[in-house]
């Protein structure tokens, strides 16, 4: 076993080496501009149809509805602000949810200082949208909804495919921001009513700096107004020369989830599962962040009572996990999303979110576990509050749904 152990598949992947040896050539014998008209275009252009096919493949869209942008950060500014302007003239409402990616909250809030309303709807304690006051928020000038697939810190599962009917009901436009969810479930756009969808090519074993935007070109067709203007690549809806390397390894790495997917879901959820219970069985005080159930399958986010996540993390000095606390200039903020489920602010700060891939083993859970308890078990011998703890005490909600 290699240290340090990576369990921090949801900041982002390693590339997968078939991913890297696809994208080789493309450097250098096959370097063309896909815009060109010669031999070395076409070659490019061929490449880039081919990704565009197998990125359209994994989430049920044509090759034609695939915009290719910077990541899902583009995507979601493409989605947002692009439906907000060219349909101005029909509404001025969007509405999203707390627990979004900042890439969707600060849209939205860019939005607002232009003269939007936008409507954030809150989250149960497990992170899921209530579909009633999704109904009840939407209302004659709303022109978007906004509704991630999957949370990118507890991993729950938002109910896709109701949201989606509720959107084609009222004729409002639904964008997901799947980012997490790609490749990691089973996503199919006409199924759930999606008519927008940002995805990015680092999240499922691609290299960086390449995503995408499904576009609904069938009932109804959407348009939009691009965020960056130029020599009208991408249907218009986002110039600049492609980034062909990137955009064969999205391909190759969407060609190859598609393909291991079968494989790859029970592995990785088998895997969580063995974190989980290993790290329930070995310490109390521990609370499950997210859905119990309607969760993504690498997913693990625990908060850890009486424990500094901080603390944790730097203890874990050969593991690679991710805090429910983000550092802003000189506070710790708990997460945006932990908030908004109502965690309590120590148990946020003591959150770990765990995210497992296609390339951890049960060597390195057993491994994780064995540490996370040896830390633990080390920073409560230093907290007075933990020896001091009322008897059979737990944390708010603890253990809910387990
Ligand atoms: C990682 C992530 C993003 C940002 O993706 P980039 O390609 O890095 O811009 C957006 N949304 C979610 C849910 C993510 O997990």
């Amino acid at each position: 076993m290699k240290l340090p152990v990576y369990f921090d598949n949801h900041a982002t992947t390693p590339v997968d080496q078939r991913v890297v040896d696809t994208m080789l050539p493309f450097f250098t014998e096959q370097f063309g501009n896909s815009a060109s008209k010669h031999a070395f275009g076409w070659e490019a252009e061929a490449a880039v149809h081919q990704a565009r096919k197998n990125v359209g493949s994994l989430i049920g869209a044509a090759p034609k509805e695939i915009i290719f942008t910077s990541g899902a950060t583009e995507s979601d500014n493409l989605a947002i602000k692009g439906v907000a302007e060219l349909y101005r003239d029909r509404g001025d409402h969007i509405i999203t949810c707390a627990a979004e990616h900042k890439a969707v909250l600060d849209c939205c809030k860019f939005l607002e200082r232009h003269g939007y309303r936008v409507t954030y709807l809150p989250v149960d304690a497990y992170g899921t949208v209530n579909l009633d006051k999704l109904r009840a928020a939407i209302d004659d000038k709303t022109l978007l909804i906004s509704i991630m697939a999957a949370n990118n810190e507890v991993g729950t599962v938002q109910p896709l495919t109701e949201i989606g009917r509720i959107a084609g009901e009222r004729g409002v436009l639904f964008h997901t921001d799947a980012t997490q969810a790609v490749g990691k479930m089973p996503i199919d756009v006409a199924a759930c009513g999606i008519h927008l969808l940002s995805m990015t090519a680092h999240k499922l074993h691609g290299p960086k700096g390449i995503g995408a935007l499904y576009v609904s070109a069938r009932k109804p067709r959407v348009r939009l107004s691009p965020t960056i203007h130029g020599g009208g690549h991408e249907g218009g809806m986002r110039s600049g020369t492609l980034n062909v390397p990137g955009i064969v390894g999205f391909g190759k790495a969407c060609e190859l989830a598609r393909a291991g997917m079968a494989a790859e879901l029970p592995h990785v959820t088998s895997l969580r599962d063995r974190l989980e219970t290993g790290l329930f069985a070995q310490l109390d005080e521990l609370h499950l962040n997210g859905h119990p159930t309607e969760r993504l399958c690498g997913n693990l986010n625990v908060a850890f009572g009486y424990v500094e996540g901080e603390s944790l993390i730097m203890g874990l000095n050969d593991v690679a996990v991710s805090s429910g606390s983000t550092c802003t200039s000189a506070a710790l903020e708990p997460s945006h999303v932990l908030k908004a489920m109502g965690l309590r602010e120590d148990l946020a700060h003591g959150s770990i979110r765990f995210g497992l891939g296609r390339f951890n083993t049960e060597e390195e859970v057993d491994y994780v576990v064995r540490r996370v308890e040896e830390e633990v078990t080390r920073l409560r011998g230093l907290s007075p509050l933990y020896g001091k703890r009322p008897a059979g005490a737990r944390p708010a909600a603890a253990t809910a749904g387990k």
